[in-house]
């Protein structure tokens, strides 16, 4: 029995301002065809101007290319002056979605005092620019930071009933543990839609950096083999990389996923291979 279609939608991140926009704009118009629900811009947390990249990008996005975006905002490091401020620029440019993120935190930075975690900058905007939509982050396998699931679960209850319309997952690699979560979510009542971030890994450079940055995330045997079997032959790695994030994607549509939040790294040739194996369960 169907009882709901799916949404389809990537993520990309600005590129360092210094390269130019030049990759991802041609890497955007690629990914044009494929229509996705929305496309989400990542924010740098305490390194680049938010305005001149994210916000920029997300303007392209929206108005170039007609697609629905929804900007990142990580407030950690911002006053609520900086915040009113980039809200008004996205205003400007008719971005009324935002990711309200914390961010993580430094520590060879101090945070600024005004917002300590997201729940506190969802409240801000409500008030401040009532208009926004607002999305928010969770994470299937538990927030680093937090001692144990259930303060985890509670923290993101908070969230969501300050104003968040729905959530977009931190990748995972093990569907149970996301199906899981997603019981747990209804146990404490948080009933917005959860869209599950899925990013298929395609090389050896940046499955080592998710080893290094994502501890807290659970890798199943299948795809540990993966790693080590093809860690020195690049294309069986590829190849296998994206077989594994279309199988995870296959079971998520059959288990009525609200949605698939595609960790695209800015590549529009994984977008179209992902899409052409899977666009069939997808609303259109
Ligand atoms: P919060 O929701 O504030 O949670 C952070 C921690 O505080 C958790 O442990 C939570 O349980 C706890 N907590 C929350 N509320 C309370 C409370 N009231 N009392 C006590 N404890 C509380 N980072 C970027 O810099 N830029 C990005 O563009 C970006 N995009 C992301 C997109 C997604 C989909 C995800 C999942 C993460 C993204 N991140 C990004 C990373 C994110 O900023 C970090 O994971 C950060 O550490 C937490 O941000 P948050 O908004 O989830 O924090």
């Amino acid at each position: 029995m169907t009882r709901h279609t799916p949404s389809l939608s990537f993520e990309v991140f600005p590129p360092n301002p210094a390269a130019g926009n030049e990759k991802i704009v041609k890497a955007l118009r690629e990914m044009q065809d494929i229509a996705p629900h929305f496309i989400s811009v990542t924010a740098s947390n305490n390194k680049f101007n938010i305005e001149e990249t994210t916000v920029r990008l997300a303007d392209f996005i929206y108005n170039d290319l007609r697609i629905p975006t929804i900007a990142h905002l990580p407030a950690v490091y911002l006053t609520k002056e900086m915040v009113s401020t980039i809200l008004h620029a996205l205003d400007k440019v008719g971005v009324h979605n935002i990711l309200a993120l914390r961010g993580d935190i430094f520590p060879d930075a101090a945070p600024k005092n005004d917002f300590k975690y997201a729940t506190d900058l969802i409240e801000y905007i409500k008030e401040e620019a009532p208009h926004f939509d607002i999305i928010g982050a969770c994470y299937p396998e538990g927030h680093p930071n937090s001692p144990d699931c259930v303060s985890d679960i509670k923290n993101l209850k908070k969230k969501v009933d300050a104003g968040c319309s729905s959530l977009v997952t931190q990748l995972f690699f093990d569907n149970e543990r996301f199906y899981n979560f997603q019981e747990k979510c209804v146990l404490a009542g948080i009933d917005v839609p959860i869209h599950a971030g899925i990013m298929p890994v395609l090389n050896r450079n940046q499955a080592l950096r998710l080893l290094k940055t994502c501890e807290n995330i659970e890798l199943p045997r299948k795809f540990r083999a993966i790693l080590d079997k093809y860690e020195h032959d690049p294309e069986s790695l590829r190849s296998a990389g994206l077989a594994y994030a279309i199988d995870q994607i296959v079971d998520l549509v059959t288990q009525d996923v609200a949605g698939i939040h595609l960790y695209t790294m800015n590549n529009a040739a994984t977008a179209h291979h992902i899409y052409q194996a899977t666009h069939t369960f997808f609303a259109k």
